[in-house]
């Protein structure tokens, strides 16, 4: 029979949000614990072998911890892959975490408690926190119509330029992603290169000779509250037109790089390929790299009697105000626009993870 587990709050997930929450639980002596079935920031291990961030190092900053050897340049560098995880393993050292690697498949509501079940556990908790960040890839419907005499992968299998035999590739999105690997397989000249533009805008890393970063620093862009009237209008904005994006842009890539420029891509049949504006192209011995994002899945997770009460007609979860879910003694933490315009970044997630913790403290112990 499996053990059972009594806890103030379950966490499920130790990416930054779920980790950054309990380092925050344990400055207050709650009784925690992290359910993770892969391993502490997972995510950031399974990016490609040369990703680098797309945030200067000043806004990565993980809470109480000098890493001015780390650092660098806080102010214009942005660390590649390995740094951010050498980063987020020395922070990891200080302080404690109650973790249990286990991948959670069912979490129900039984008379004010939260069962929260593993292959091997069950936790019973008051308090649950998804934390556990955008775990499903995004692909367009037509992918099944696409010939299978054609490779396809998503940015989040792409390792490095090996993996692509074939002569040409098309990259679909040009958010921070698609740019970075477009960038990376158009240096190697060994293919044929197409970029699909989305709708995205890029930003230049300078203005007037001044980092970019410098001015949302000193305006204070990123500790924008999500339901401010500027809030409100950036996340419209982000809707209609996606996250700009980090350079280089695509018409950088097309001119340093030969890259061969695309609309959005509407449509494949077999092996042709539809964009806006009636172009078209042939796909011949082409691997299609779909850089189209991720979103969050709870339906996995949760049990169906909480289904409707917690999701919407779109299975996105139901946020009664700032982390709080519609259901009492449920939380999220790291969804886009939750309570900063950068809750989903790491900037964001510093803040939001204090915040919420100290607001799970005020529920249990009456005093933050
Ligand atoms: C390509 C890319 C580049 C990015 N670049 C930047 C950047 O430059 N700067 C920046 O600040 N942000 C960046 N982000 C955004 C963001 O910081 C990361 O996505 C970050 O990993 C999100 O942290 P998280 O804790 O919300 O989720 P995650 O890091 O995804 O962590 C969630 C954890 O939950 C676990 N989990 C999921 N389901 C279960 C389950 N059923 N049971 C147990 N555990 C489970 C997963 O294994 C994972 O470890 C980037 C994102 C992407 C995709």
């Amino acid at each position: 029979m499996a053990k059972i587990n009594e806890y103030d709050v379950v966490i499920i997930g130790a990416g930054q949000c779920g980790v950054l929450t309990a380092y925050y639980l344990n400055k207050y002596n709650i009784s925690y614990i992290v359910l993770e079935k892969d391993r502490c920031f997972s995510s950031w291990y399974k990016r490609w072998d040369n990703f680098y961030m797309n945030t200067a190092n000043w806004m990565n900053r993980l809470p109480d911890i000098d890493l001015s050897s780390i650092d660098g340049d806080i102010e214009n560098k942005r660390a590649n892959k390995d740094q951010i995880i050498i980063q987020f393993e020395q922070w990891l050292k200080s302080f404690p975490v109650n973790i249990n690697i286990c991948n959670v498949s069912n979490i129900k509501l039984e008379e004010h408690k939260f069962i929260v079940e593993s292959e091997r556990n069950v936790f019973h908790a008051t308090i649950v926190i998804f934390a556990i960040g955008l775990n499903q890839i995004v692909i367009p419907k037509f992918q099944n119509k696409i010939s299978n005499t054609l490779e396809q992968i998503h940015s989040s299998e792409f390792k490095n330029s090996n993996q692509i035999k074939t002569s040409n590739v098309l990259i679909v999105g040009t958010g921070s992603s698609g740019v970075q690997i477009c960038k990376e397989l158009a240096q190697t000249q060994k293919y044929s290169v197409y970029l699909s533009c989305s709708k995205n805008s890029n930003f230049p890393w300078t203005v007037f000779g001044i980092s970019i970063y410098s001015y949302v620093r000193k305006l204070k862009l990123f500790d924008i509250k999500s339901q401010s009237v500027l809030g409100k209008c950036v996340k419209f904005l982000s809707a209609r037109k996606g996250d700009p994006a980090t350079p280089p842009s695509p018409k950088e890539l097309q001119s340093e790089y030969n890259v061969m420029l695309k609309n959005r891509l509407i449509d494949i049949k077999g092996n042709d390929a539809f964009f806006e504006k009636n172009q078209t192209l042939y796909l011949n011995d082409t691997t299609i790299i779909w850089c189209t994002g991720y979103q969050l899945n709870l339906q996995p997770l949760i049990d169906k009697t909480l289904h409707n009460k917690l999701l919407n007609r779109y299975g996105y979860p139901l946020v009664n105000f700032g982390f709080r879910s519609i259901i009492p003694n449920i939380y999220y933490i790291g969804l886009r626009f939750q309570r900063l315009v950068s809750s989903h970044i790491i900037y964001g997630a510093v803040r939001d993870a204090k915040k919420l913790a100290s607001e799970i403290t005020f529920k249990i112990n009456g005093k933050r």
